[in-house]
């Protein structure tokens, strides 16, 4: 793995801390030192910021590596000015390639007319360069300015540059001219992201044993308990059942085997990615690479009633934990019965129905951080969100204690068949990954999708529930394409109609 970058911040002529971060560059650095400073300002002490920041892999298509073996490291990068490529360049540069092969798409014609010097000079850390068409980005063409402009402009400074006019061909030129030790790096702000991907995916089926390796030697590491699958797919473990294979799947057997899949995934700097029951997740049809981390091992789903209090572990379903609590007459827990989740990703979603969240209900919460230390809080000390508890960005809830108030059982239970009658009035019967889109601050969304008659609206198996407009569904062949083309057509229907931009409430996870 590389090492990390390190570096001190100075305040006021006095040592603040020393940080590391995983990202590279200079760049990296002086944001990072935004990121330190605000959280300076806001009174954080610094060992809890250098801890806070270490972890963090950075942005999609900011030097993201797609993929990396012992022969090559192939890496997708948003840069598309001058000043951003010569960075990234000199960043990845440090990395002390063979060679830094580059391919560039320039973005919008005025940009690559105004910015031509400064465009034909900034390639020079790169040991091969292509350069592909100009992306338009819904610009007109200007006569006289084309990537066959730019490729002269570079030429005549000494440095070669190969024009591919067709970015279909790009990905088996760049490979055709890779040798073992390149760094690869395809740079720009258009669909070249796409070359990226597919060369990264063409990489890793020609390097089968790799997986294998991992495999191998993670099923050493961990207690014959856990299970420890290759090439899972995952929509048989999503409830909408769509997207890809996971390269590994481990159901960790106890707290130790799931420290032991931290560190392993550390070491290598492989990504990893926790699954609970995969309600709220969209995984894309190229599947997920690393490690997908299950908690259904039968350690993790046990659950205890003592008094008013129940403790349980971030597997239980959020269905059992309502059923238990009322059957002890316990109220309080009515709204999560339908919430078809584990307690862990709930915990992850602060997932909430009929007016309640579920961190309302509990009292402390247990959870790792990404080193394997196990800490507990008290969940009114943890900052959570509408669908969202931050902390579990880079820790992993493992349980929590869930407190009722005694009642009536017989009340407890009118009230729990009242919200799963609601429930199965409002909602569909398909396969689905419940709410796609955050509510916007203004107006449900399910009901502005329904207003602009967007019901019943269908790309390929996918389709916008007729029953709820903020539900889409799985007809029964939808692949995660659809899906996300879908939300694409709702998004921009609603931009269009009412100059909302919608979030989403799914996880979209993998690639493409
Ligand atoms: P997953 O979907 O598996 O994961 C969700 C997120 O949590 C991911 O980021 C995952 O990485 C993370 N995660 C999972 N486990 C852990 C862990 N142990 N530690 C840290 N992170 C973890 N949601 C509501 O809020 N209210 C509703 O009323 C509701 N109704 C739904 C109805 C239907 C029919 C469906 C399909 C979904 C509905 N959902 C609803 C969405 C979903 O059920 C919830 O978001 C649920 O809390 C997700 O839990 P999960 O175990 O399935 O998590």
């Amino acid at each position: 793995p590389d090492a990390p970058t390190r570096f001190e911040v100075w305040h006021q002529q006095a040592k603040l801390g020393s940080f590391a971060i995983r990202l590279l560059g200079e760049k990296n650095v002086s944001n990072a030192t935004a990121v330190i400073a605000l959280l300076h300002q806001l009174g954080h002490a610094p060992e809890d910021i250098a801890r806070a920041i270490e972890e963090f892999r950075g942005a999609a298509r900011r030097q993201q590596e797609l993929f990396r073996d012992s022969r090559f490291r192939v890496f997708d990068d948003y840069g598309h000015h001058p000043q951003e490529i010569r960075a990234v360049l000199e960043s990845l540069r440090r990395l002390q390639p063979g060679r830094l092969l580059v391919a560039f798409q320039p973005h919008r014609y005025t940009r690559t007319k105004h910015l031509l010097p400064e465009f034909s000079a900034c390639f020079a850390e790169a040991d091969q360069l292509w350069l592909a068409e100009i992306y338009a980005a819904s610009e007109p063409a200007i006569p006289g300015i084309s990537s066959d402009v730019l490729a002269d402009a570079i030429r005549a400074r000494g440095q070669s540059v190969e024009l591919v006019p067709n970015l279909l061909h790009l990905s088996g030129l760049v490979r055709a001219g890779m040798r073992p030790g390149d760094v690869v790096l395809f740079l720009g702000a258009g669909d070249i992201t796409q070359v990226a991907h597919a060369l990264a995916a063409q990489l890793r089926e020609e390097a089968p044993g790799r997986n294998d390796a991992c495999f191998a030697e993670l099923r050493r590491r961990l207690s014959t308990d856990a299970l420890l699958l290759k090439d899972e797919p995952l929509a048989r473990r999503t409830t909408m059942r769509v997207g890809g294979n996971a390269d590994l799947f481990a159901e960790p057997a106890s707290e130790a085997d799931l420290s032991i899949v931290l560190q392993f995934c550390n070491e290598r700097q492989i990504p990893f990615v926790v699954l609970g029951r995969g309600s709220n997740l969209l995984v894309r049809d190229g599947g997920i690479r690393g490690c997908v981390i299950s908690l259904a091992n039968p350690h993790f789903s046990q659950w205890q009633i003592v008094g008013d209090r129940i403790t349980a572990g971030a597997g239980v379903r959020l269905k059992t934990l309502a059923v238990e609590a009322r059957k002890h007459g316990l109220t309080g827990l009515e709204f999560i019965e339908g919430i078809p989740g584990s307690l862990g990703g709930s915990m992850r979603m602060n997932a909430g129905a009929m007016g309640s969240w579920l961190f309302d209900v509990l009292e402390t919460i247990r959870f790792m951080d990404y080193h394997g230390n196990v800490c507990e809080r008290a969940a009114s000390e943890v900052h959570v969100e509408y669908r969202g508890c931050p902390l579990f960005r880079n820790h992993i809830a493992l349980g929590a204690v869930l407190r009722g108030a005694p009642a009536d059982a017989a009340a407890v239970r009118e009230r729990m068949d009242g919200y799963s009658h609601k429930r199965w009035e409002s909602q569909p019967r398909q396969p689905s990954a419940g709410c796609i889109f955050k509510n916007p601050k203004t107006i449900g969304a399910g009901r502005l999708i329904d207003e602009l008659g967007l019901k019943g609206t269908r790309v390929g198996g996918a389709a916008v529930s007729d029953v709820h407009g903020n539900f889409i569904v799985n007809e029964g062949n939808a692949t995660a394409r659809d899906v996300l083309a879908l939300i694409e057509v709702i998004r921009e229907r609603v931009r269009a109609a009412r100059g909302i931009d919608l979030e989403t409430e799914v996880e979209i996870l993998g690639e493409g």
